[in-house]
């Protein structure tokens, strides 16, 4: 595996790898994905054995232009005014999908979900490629989510062809996604575009997250985003801490009066968007201080809070092993 610094060089050299089937780790303004041809079934299958991922969970598609969507999916006026609007940026739209799409990527599904990333380097690579890029998050199924290229280096061991470096993604959770049914939009999942901006355009949403009756969308599982450290989400109550275990604490505007071994705060201001970019990397941090149990304060349910809550509230939930 090469691991080198971003440079038009180095994109290039991955560029060369998506296109003759191989996989490269590169960053989004999101969190770091691993990236195959979208197109090429055995490149897909590579990304799915690499994290360990389940093939019934479908792969988000990365593309450059809504050109290029219009190439992989059935583009209604609504999410092209959608597109217009946001890309690049943190949204994801799950759409009728055309033959041209494997299988593989829509885990059997007959919607494909797109994204055109704001990083200049992913942008660079997709067009490089030449082809559209699939590509998950760069963690292994399951674990954290990698917000710097040393977090996808750690957890894929060397696997991928090559690693990009782009420094710190900036908003640091995934995308939010969107699907269309029964002409009404769905959100499947709270994301780096907060709720409040996508209904300043769509109109109130009908969310999965409030309604019963929904489209289906796999892979969005209780137990995600699991540090080795068991994760508890704090109430409003002040926690007791067992003896003889270790602790370390996310809190969100300053540090805990509690005895921890490691305590992080995400954003002395209180602001989620600061808060949102911090998360993983400090979750990442406190995993890798030999900790029991990391104790993680929530914080509020508005703009980015919606993304960070889900976050943490997977990250609490065991994995069922599988
Ligand atoms: P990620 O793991 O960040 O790449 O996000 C992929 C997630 O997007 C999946 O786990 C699904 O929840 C969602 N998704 C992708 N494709 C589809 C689809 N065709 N229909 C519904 N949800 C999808
Ligand atoms: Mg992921």
């Amino acid at each position: 595996m090469i691991f080198l610094k971003a440079t038009p060089a180095a994109v290039k050299k991955a560029a060369a790898f998506i296109r003759k089937g191989g996989t490269a780790v590169f960053p989004t303004e999101t969190v770091y994905g691993l990236g195959a041809d979208a197109l090429n079934p055995e490149a897909a299958a590579k990304i799915f054995e690499i994290k360990k991922r389940p093939a019934f969970d479908p792969l988000i598609v990365h593309v450059a232009s809504v050109k290029q969507a219009k190439m992989l999916a059935f583009v209604t006026p609504k999410a092209e005014a959608l597109m217009k609007r946001f890309w690049p940026g943190p949204l994801t739209l799950v759409l009728p999908k055309k033959r041209i799409v494997p299988d593989i990527v829509t885990a059997g599904l007959d919607t494909v979900a797109l994204r055109m990333p704001a990083n200049p380097v992913a942008l660079d690579l997709i067009k490089r490629a030449g082809t559209p890029i699939a590509a998950p998050s760069a963690n292994r199924f399951g674990r954290l989510s990698p917000t710097a290229a040393a977090h996808a280096e750690r957890q894929l061991k060397g696997r991928p062809d090559i690693i990009l470096d782009g420094g710190k993604t900036r908003i640091g959770v995934e995308s939010a996604v969107l699907a269309f049914k029964d002409r009404r939009i769905y959100l499947l999942r709270h994301g780096g575009l907060p709720l409040e901006e996508i209904e300043k355009v769509a109109g109130p949403l009908a969310s999965v997250l409030r309604s019963g009756k929904r489209p289906r969308s796999p892979g969005r599982l209780a137990g995600h985003y699991n540090p080795s450290a068991k994760l508890i989400l704090l109430g409003k109550k002040k926690p007791e801490l067992k003896k003889g275990l270790r602790y370390g604490y996310l809190a969100f505007t300053e540090k805990p009066a509690l005895k921890v071994k490691k305590a992080a705060v995400l954003s002395p201001s209180g602001d989620l968007k600061e808060a949102a970019a911090n998360l993983f990397s400090h979750l990442h941090k406190l995993d890798n201080a030999g900790l029991d149990i990391i104790l993680a304060e929530p914080v509020p349910m508005r703009g980015l809070g919606r993304a960070i809550m889900d976050r943490l509230k997977r990250a609490a939930a065991t994995r069922k092993k599988g």
